[in-house]
């Protein structure tokens, strides 16, 4: 069976898919109900696709992969609990773990079974190993040392100090039994709390003095693999866990605090696989609408553009998007130029 060619690659090596970022229909007048509910529930769409996969993942992490000494805490007034490495541990491995089956899992497929070539990899070029920018002058080792070493340690150490919080009725909490619909509504309010913070966290992390000590580090690859999306200086994975302390205000379920910090740690993986989609998946012939993985290698090839998720547009809404057309890149080149021009005048 012939399989359908989608997107172009130019003579630099760079993949362009045929629909190029913008506001999703649900942010996008005039209104079409259809529009916005297939955004929203459709075959992977914004609440049907990753996210959910996220939500889930949280929940039966909490359910079964939380220690019973938290969990007990949390569910007694008279039980107390203690800082002890035991089940801080266990959270450790239990995070380590699921980031390894994921971007592990995409790496193995994606970068050493090369199961699909470069088709629908947006740069033609692999990751670097001989590049003495890069810890162990491996890209892949770089990033990985990053993603265990300060990631999941930041995650963990966050999620633990919030569950101790709960575990010593610190925090206001809700419980699902008596306000499920509550619940549920918060599960999909920590993925829009999660693209409101990121573009924040993001957009101040791009300014000068905290770029060059920490956000540097995660721009050292340009060209991106499953393992950058979390390789990031430590001082930027304190900033960019610390939604988390969002439910430290707002009342919630732990179940809401654990999944806000896991969608942190996973979701950067398919952000920066490299690739437009699966293979198997562009053969269909809608997929190829989601442009959000787009978006972001937009960022890592233009740094000023693109802070937060396309899903909720504050880019186009503050003027940062660029959707990666002949158009846009001209547009930045001027407002480049012109930026240069100012600060040249200032001196
Ligand atoms: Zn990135
Ligand atoms: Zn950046």
């Amino acid at each position: 069976m012939e399989t359908k060619a989608w997107g172009n690659r130019d003579k630099a090596g760079e993949w362009q898919p045929p629909i190029l970022p913008d506001a999703p229909p649900l942010f996008r007048m005039p209104w079409r109900f259809k529009a916005a509910f297939n955004h929203l529930f459709g075959k992977d769409g914004y609440l049907s696709g990753w996210n959910l996969l996220y939500a889930l993942t949280a929940t039966v992490s909490w359910m079964y992969l939380t220690p019973a000494i938290v969990k007990n805490a949390i569910a007694k007034d008279d039980l107390a609990l203690a800082f002890q490495p035991g089940w801080i541990g266990l959270i450790y491995l239990r995070n380590a773990l699921l980031l390894l089956a994921l971007a592990g899992g995409a790496h193995l497929h994606l970068y050493m079974r090369k199961a699909q070539g470069t088709t629908y990899k947006y740069t033609d070029k692999w990751l670097a190993t001989h590049d003495k920018k890069f810890l162990f002058h491996n890209q892949t080792y770089d990033n990985v040392f990053w993603n265990f070493a300060s990631g999941v340690v930041i995650w963990t150490a966050f999620e633990a100090l919030t569950l101790w919080m709960y575990g010593n009725g610190r925090l206001p909490f809700v419980s699902f039994a008596r306000h499920p619909i509550y619940g549920v509504l918060m599960m999909v309010g920590v993925v829009y709390m999660r693209a409101i913070h990121f573009y924040w966290i993001h957009r101040i992390s791009h300014w000068r003095p905290l770029y060059n000590i920490s956000h540097y580090l995660h721009h050292k690859n340009v060209n991106i693999g499953p393992w950058s999306g979390l390789s990031m200086h430590p001082i930027e994975h304190l900033l960019y866990f610390s939604g988390i302390f969002l439910h430290w205000i707002i009342p919630s379920h732990p179940l809401h605090a654990m999944f806000h910090a896991m969608h942190a740690g996973l979701a950067p993986v398919p952000g920066h696989t490299g690739f437009h989609t699966l293979q198997a998946n562009a053969e269909e012939d809608v997929p190829m609408m989601s442009t959000d993985h787009y978006f972001h290698y937009l960022h890592h090839r233009y740094f000023t553009v693109n802070y937060g998720d396309i899903a909720f547009p504050l880019d186009k809404w503050l003027g940062t998007l660029m959707d990666g057309s002949a158009e846009s890149l001209e547009t930045l080149r001027k407002k480049r130029r012109a930026e240069a021009i100012r600060k040249k005048a200032k001196a």
